[in-house]
Parts: C-alpha cells; sequence; structure tokens
C-alpha cells in the first residue's frame, strides 16, 4: 500500500474538497484544476492504489465502487448530454495522486485525443 497522499488527508478531512457526494463508499469532490465545466473525482473510501490493485480487491467493493461513480455523475446532470470518465494507472498514464479515482468529465462537448 502506498504511503499517504492529498486523497487520503482529503478523506480525512484534513484539507478541505468540494465534495459533491459522499456515502458508506466513496466520496466525490470537485477536482482541483478542472479540465471541463464539470469535473468530479470520486475515491473508495477503503484505499486502493491503483486501478491495477482491483483485481484482488473483492468483487462486491469493486461493484459498489463503480456503480457509485455512474450514480454521482447522474446526479450531476451528465446523464443525458453524456461524460467521460478517466481512470490513469502509473507513470505512462501519469497518474499524479497514487489513491484510484476516476474522473468524471463533462458539461460540455469533449474532444477525443487521450493519447
Ligand atoms: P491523476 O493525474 O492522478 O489521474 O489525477 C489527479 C487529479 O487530482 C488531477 O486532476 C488534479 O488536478 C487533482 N488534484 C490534485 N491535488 C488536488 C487537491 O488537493 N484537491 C483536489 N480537489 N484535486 C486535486
Amino acid at each position: 500500500m502506498s504511503s499517504d497522499s492529498i486523497f487520503d488527508k482529503i478523506l480525512r478531512k484534513e484539507i478541505p474538497a468540494q465534495v459533491v457526494y459522499e456515502d458508506d463508499w466513496v466520496l466525490a469532490f470537485r477536482d482541483i484544476a478542472p479540465q471541463a465545466p464539470v469535473h468530479v473525482l470520486v475515491i473508495p473510501k477503503r484505499k486502493l492504489a491503483g486501478f491495477a490493485e482491483l483485481p484482488t480487491e473483492e468483487t462486491h467493493a469493486v461493484g459498489e465502487y463503480f456503480q457509485r461513480v455512474a450514480r454521482v455523475a447522474k446526479e450531476l446532470g451528465l446523464e443525458n448530454d453524456g461524460y467521460r470518465i478517466v481512470l490513469n494507472h502509473g507513470p505512462h498514464a501519469q497518474q499524479s495522486v497514487p489513491y484510484i479515482h476516476a474522473h468524471i468529465i463533462g458539461g460540455r462537448q469533449l474532444n477525443w485525443t487521450p493519447a
């Protein structure tokens, strides 16, 4: 397990964040450097460093996490126009925070130049 990250501190409410959704499984908050009108990060409360740790996680917990990502996107009002989910893992993807997080990006027409 990786060391304490900025998202651990946000989860513990040690540093502020604009929280848009919280329950027993996840915390969702606005990205500090939004790339679109809506840019929200969803993290599981049970820490995983990255996407690569999912295979060893309980299937139930993984399902709860991804269902929450979809629920938050819906509650943000993005369902009809659509949105993008981004999960960066590791250095080639430029993951900058070693705590798994799904980006929900939307609120405008998005381009497709991910690589
Ligand atoms: P990554 O590049 O790891 O996929 O994404 C990390 C994201 O976390 C970036 O989009 C970055 O703007 C965001 N971020 C980094 N530090 C903070 C912070 O202190 N607060 C919030 N709300 N977002 C942060």
